[in-house]
C-alpha cells in the first residue's frame, strides 16, 4: 500500500495535491447553514443539531450537573494524565505572553505598544467521528493565559445528546467559562452572529472538518480565526541506522486520523525503505483504524528513496511539513537546516504523539505547506496589540515640516493642514 518512489518532487507535490471535495457543494450549503443561524439563531441550530448530529435537545448549554457528573464518571487517571499535560502545556505558553513596551525620548515622545487580551473567545473541539481532550488543552490554555475573559467551547453531541466526559473534565480544568453542544458550520454561525442562548465572539480558534473549515474562512474578518487546517501530515528523515518498526508506527499514528492525511517517509537508505514496508503491513494488523491508515497511505503516503541526506533535508524544506521527525545518526546538527516545518521531532524516543499530548508546544499546526509562513497556536493569537502614541507641543514642532511634506506628496492637504493648523497663530504671532 506504501509507494517506494524516486526523488521527484512533481511527483510529491502531485500526492499532496489533497483538495478532492467538491468545494461548490460544500461552500453552497456551509453559506445556507450560516445564512439560516444568522436569520433564525437557536430555531435552525436546533433543526441542524438534529438532522447533522442526530441529537433532538431542547438546551444547547453544559449544565454544572452534567460537568460533575462526568468528573465523577471519568477514569480518575485520566485526571491525573490530564492534569500533567495541562502543566506542561501551561508552561510552555506563559513564556509566549507579550508583555507592553513603551519606548520615551528626550524629546517629549511616548510610544507604546499596548498588548491586551481578546476578550471573548469560542473554540471548536471536533466531536464527529472522535473526540479530543487533548484539543481542547491545546486551544483553551493559551487562551486563559492570554487573559481571555469569556472563553466559550463549542462542540457536537452524541445521538444522545451528550458530550465524552473527558471533553467536559478537560474544559473544567483549563477554567472554560461556557460549554454548549453545537458543531459544524452552525456552531461557527452561533459563535459568530450570536443566537438566542449562544453568545457571539470575538474570534473562533480550534480545528474541524471541512464544513468547519469552510464556514471559518466565510466569517473570517467578521470575527477572527486562527487558521484553515488542512488534513494532518507527517514527513520522516531517516538514515541506514534508523528503526524500521519506529517508523512504520509514526506514518500509521498521522495516517490513522483521516484517508485524507498524508505520510512520508524520505530516506537514503533502499535497505530502510523496504523495511519500513514490510513493518507497515505487519503492524497494521493490530489497529483499529486499519481501513482509514489503508486508504490514506495508499492515496497520498510515499517512502522516497534519495542518494544523500541533504537531498532528504531539500524535500523536507520544499514539502514544508506540519509534523517532522528526524531519525537519523547526528539528529542535533540537522535541525539549522531545517527551514520549514510545523513542529520538529528528535530522534527514537520523540514520536509525534508525544507533541500531540504532552510535551508543551502546541499540536495545532499550520498544514499543506504553510508553514514557510504560518506557525504554530500560541498565547499571542489570543492577544491584540494597540499602539498608543503622544507627542508634546515641542515635538510636534520638531517634525512638523517633515510630516507637512509627506502628506503633500500624497495629496492628503487635509492631513497636512492638521498638523498646520495647530501652529498658525504661532506663525502669525511671530510674523
Ligand atoms: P467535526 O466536529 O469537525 O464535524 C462534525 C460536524 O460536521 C457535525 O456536527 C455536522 O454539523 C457537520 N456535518 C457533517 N456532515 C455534514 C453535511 N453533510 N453538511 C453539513 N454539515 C455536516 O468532526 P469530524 O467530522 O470528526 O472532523 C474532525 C476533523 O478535525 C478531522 O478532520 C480531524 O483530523 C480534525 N482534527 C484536527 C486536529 C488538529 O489539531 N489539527 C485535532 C483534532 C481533530
Amino acid at each position: 500500500m506504501m509507494k517506494i518512489i524516486e526523488n521527484d518532487l512533481n511527483q510529491l507535490t502531485k500526492l499532496l495535491n489533497r483538495t478532492q471535495f467538491d468545494l461548490y457543494e460544500v461552500n453552497e450549503s456551509v453559506e445556507a447553514i450560516l445564512n439560516d443561524i444568522k436569520e433564525y439563531g437557536d430555531l435552525k441550530a436546533f433543526e441542524y443539531t438534529k438532522k447533522f448530529d442526530k441529537a433532538d435537545i431542547s438546551q444547547f448549554k453544559v449544565s454544572d450537573k452534567e460537568i460533575e457528573n462526568a468528573i465523577k464518571n471519568i477514569n480518575p487517571l485520566l485526571i491525573e494524565d490530564l492534569k500533567l499535560a495541562y502543566n506542561n502545556i501551561k508552561k510552555f505558553h506563559e513564556i509566549q505572553k507579550v508583555e507592553s513596551y513603551t519606548l520615551k525620548d528626550t524629546k517629549n515622545i511616548i510610544l507604546t505598544q499596548r498588548m491586551k487580551p481578546i476578550e471573548s473567545v469560542g473554540i471548536y473541539i471536533p466531536g464527529g467521528t472522535a473526540a479530543y481532550p487533548s484539543t481542547v488543552l491545546m486551544n483553551a490554555v493559551p487562551a486563559k493565559i492570554a487573559g481571555v475573559k469569556k472563553l466559550v467551547m463549542v462542540t457536537p453531541p452524541n445521538q444522545n445528546g451528550e458530550i465524552k466526559d473527558s471533553l467536559l473534565v478537560a474544559a473544567k480544568l483549563c477554567g472554560v467559562d461556557e460549554i454548549y453542544k453545537i458543531g459544524g458550520a452552525q456552531a461557527i454561525g452561533a459563535l459568530t452572529y450570536g443566537t438566542e442562548t449562544i453568545p457571539k465572539v470575538d474570534k473562533i480558534v480550534g480545528p474541524g472538518n471541512i464544513y468547519v473549515a469552510i464556514a471559518k474562512k466565510m466569517v473570517s474578518g467578521y470575527v477572527g480565526i486562527d487558521m484553515i487546517a488542512g488534513p494532518s501530515e507527517i514527513l520522516i528523515i531517516a538514515d541506514e541506522k534508523a528503526n524500521p518498526e519506529y517508523i512504520a508506527a509514526d506514518l500509521m499514528s498521522q495516517a490513522e486520523h483521516d484517508v485524507m492525511a498524508a505520510a512520508i517517509l524520505v530516506t537514503n537508505s533502499n535497505q530502510l525503505a523496504r523495511q519500513v514496508v514490510n513493518a507497515i503491513e505487519r503492524q497494521i494488523q493490530t489497529l483499529d483504524r486499519k481501513d482509514i491508515i489503508e486508504s490514506s497511505l495508499t492515496q497520498f503516503g510515499a517512502i522516497v528513496v534519495t542518494k544523500t541526506i541533504d537531498e532528504a533535508i531539500d524535500i523536507a524544506n520544499q514539502i514544508a511539513p506540519e509534523h517532522l521527525e528526524i531519525m537519523v545518526k547526528e539528529p542535533f546538527e540537522l535541525i539549522e537546516r531545517i527551514e520549514n516545518a510545523g513542529a520538529i521531532f528528535i530522534g527514537n524516543y520523540t514520536p509525534e504523539p508525544v507533541g500531540d499530548y504532552f510535551a508543551g508546544p502546541n499540536h495545532t499546526l499550520p498544514t499543506s505547506g504553510t508553514s514557510r509562513f504560518s506557525s504554530a497556536l500560541s498565547t499571542t493569537d489570543f492577544m491584540k496589540k494597540t499602539s498608543i502614541v503622544y507627542y508634546s507641543k515641542t515635538a510636534l514642532k520638531t517634525s512638523k515640516d517633515s510630516i507637512i511634506r509627506l502628506a503633500v506628496e500624497e495629496g492628503l492637504t487635509a492631513h497636512a493642514n492638521s498638523i498646520a493648523i495647530r501652529f498658525e497663530k504661532e506663525n502669525q504671532d511671530e510674523g
